[in-house]
C-alpha cells in the first residue's frame, strides 16, 4: 500500500510506502512528520486516513479524469468535421470509438481509496468494498468545514484553529 499526499504545512504533494507496522511519513519540502499507528493499517485495510485523523474515505477510480475529458473532446471534434463532410458512418465510428476507449480505460484502471477530508490517495488497499463510494453529503460538510476553518484562519491568522471541527 502506497499514499499520495499534500503536505499540510507547506502544500509539497509526496508519495510514501505505508507501513503496516506504523511508521511515519516525511515530507520531503519540509521534514514534517506525520506518525500512524500498526491498528490503523491492520491486514492491509485503511481504518481512517493517516495524513489526517478522518475516517471518512471514499473508493474512487484510479483515472486520470482530464485523459478521459480529451478523449471525449477530441473525439467529438473529430466527429463534427467528419459530419460537416457528410461521413455519417465515419461519424459514427468516432463516437462509439472514443465512448468504448473511455469505458476501456476505465475498466483498465484499478480503484484507489480517497480521504474526503485532505484529498490523500491510498493505493494497493485491501477490502476496498468496506468502503463507499463517493458521497455528494459527506463532501460536502468536509468542505463547509475545510470553508469555515480557512475563514477563521484568515480573521485571525495568529491563532491555531487546525484540529476544531
Ligand atoms: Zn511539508
Ligand atoms: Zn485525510
Amino acid at each position: 500500500m502506497d499514499v499520495v499526499y499534500r503536505c499540510p504545512r507547506c502544500q509539497q504533494q509526496n508519495q510514501a510506502p505505508v507501513d503496516p507496522q506504523g511508521g511515519e511519513f516525511t515530507c520531503a519540502g519540509c521534514g514534517l512528520k506525520i506518525a500512524y499507528q500498526a491498528e490503523d493499517v491492520s491486514q492491509g485495510r485503511l481504518r481512517r486516513c493517516l495524513v489526517c485523523p478522518s475516517d471518512d474515505l471514499y473508493v474512487r477510480k484510479d483515472f486520470p479524469q482530464k485523459l478521459g475529458f480529451w478523449i471525449v473532446v477530441l473525439g467529438f471534434a473529430a466527429s463534427c468535421v467528419t459530419w460537416y463532410f457528410r461521413q455519417v458512418v465515419a461519424t459514427f465510428a468516432i463516437l462509439f470509438g472514443t465512448a468504448g476507449l473511455d469505458l476501456l480505460l476505465y475498466l483498465f484502471f484499478g480503484n484507489v481509496l480517497t480521504c474526503y477530508r485532505c484529498h490523500a490517495l491510498y493505493r494497493g488497499v485491501e477490502n476496498l468494498e468496506e468502503h463507499g463510494p463517493f458521497d455528494l453529503e459527506v463532501h460536502e460538510r468536509h468542505r463547509q468545514i475545510a470553508a469555515r476553518l480557512q475563514q477563521q484562519a484568515e480573521a485571525q491568522p495568529s491563532e491555531l484553529t487546525a484540529g476544531k471541527s
